[in-house]
């Protein structure tokens, strides 16, 4: 283990060193300009922030806590500037709260590897992989550690119906541990992988849309008070034509995602008991990406955001 801490430290330096001073003042400068942003480069939040906020939600709440966690994986910061600034997800949330700069893979960018796995354990742990007491994923293909516990289980032990929508069946395996520590204490967590039959397998997002939206609809019993997804095109796009803003079809993916957030955010906003709910809205990503991957320490891979309906 020591050894490959050491090689990746290395890789990380070389990778960090990779785009110029010049490039990267420019990429957080078009980032810093986007609507309702609330920090820069110098206050960026942390991955690990995300888990903290959620869980002081529900604990500070007066109302009845609620919160929705949409994720556009792989989606960079200098794709949003083509969503429109008043009637996006992104920023029509953002109006309400704020809009932040946001970092992964750790602070000297050598506690984990920027992909999604180590992304998204991130997010739910509130822990870099590689740091004291972490939760270990530093790659895909890895399981996470029994602890941290991830926050939709740590929710579930305090009372509270939460579910997780994904379509990429590795997660199953990621978070194994956690699946079996809530089925053998009987902890009310939904693992919903989304297996699109049909027609539906042309758009996988619009099917979890689809399961998203139905869940979110139950209200009274069986109701869901936290509930995360995942929607896959921008990292699809991106990996098969480019992680740049010059690139059509990364942009097409980012709008229809944030198409499929908006209709999300509606069903939310129409529940009857909306009204007596708190309702945190966050909308994020687990990393950028560069060329025709992720993985290292660009800052075009590091930088990531968050959208929130609170100031946070
Ligand atoms: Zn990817």
């Amino acid at each position: 283990m020591k050894k490959i801490h050491f090689i990746e430290t290395i890789v990380c330096v070389l990778m960090l060193s990779c785009v110029s001073a010049q490039k990267t003042a420019s990429y957080y400068a078009a980032a810093e300009a986007l609507p309702y942003v609330k920090n820069s480069r110098d206050t960026q939040l942390k991955q690990t922030d995300i888990v903290p906020l959620i869980l002081s939600h529900f604990e500070d709440s007066e109302r009845r806590p609620k919160a929705l966690v949409i994720n556009y994986d792989g989606c960079r910061i200098d794709l949003l500037p083509f969503l429109d600034a008043e009637t996006s997800a992104v920023f029509s949330n953002a109006s309400d709260g704020g809009f932040y700069l946001m970092f992964t893979g750790g602070e000297d960018g050598c506690l984990q590897n920027t992909r999604t796995a180590p992304g998204f354990t991130t997010q739910f742990t509130g822990k870099w992989a590689l740091e004291e007491g972490g939760h270990g994923v530093f790659n895909n293909g890895l399981l996470k550690k029994d602890e941290p516990r991830t926050h939709f289980v740590r929710l579930a032990e305090k009372g509270y119906a939460t579910a997780f929508h994904f379509l990429w069946g590795a997660y199953g395996s990621i978070f194994a541990n956690d699946r079996r520590y809530a089925e053998k204490n009987g902890l009310p967590v939904e693992w919903n992988r989304c297996r699109p039959k049909g027609e539906a397998r042309k758009n996988p997002d619009e099917a979890l849309m689809r399961e998203v939206i139905d869940r979110l609809s139950v209200e009274g019993e069986g109701e869901v008070d936290f509930l995360t997804c995942i929607f896959e095109n921008t990292d699809l796009a991106g990996h098969h034509y480019g992680f740049s803003p010059d690139e059509e079809r990364y942009r097409e993916a980012l709008l229809e995602i944030d198409g499929y957030a908006r209709k999300i955010i509606e069903t939310v906003k129409n529940r009857s008991t909306y009204a007596s709910e708190d309702w945190l809205i966050l909308i994020s990503t687990d990393h950028g990406g560069r060329n025709l991957t992720h993985g290292a320490q660009s800052v075009y891979e590091r930088t990531i955001w968050i959208s929130s309906n609170r100031p946070l």
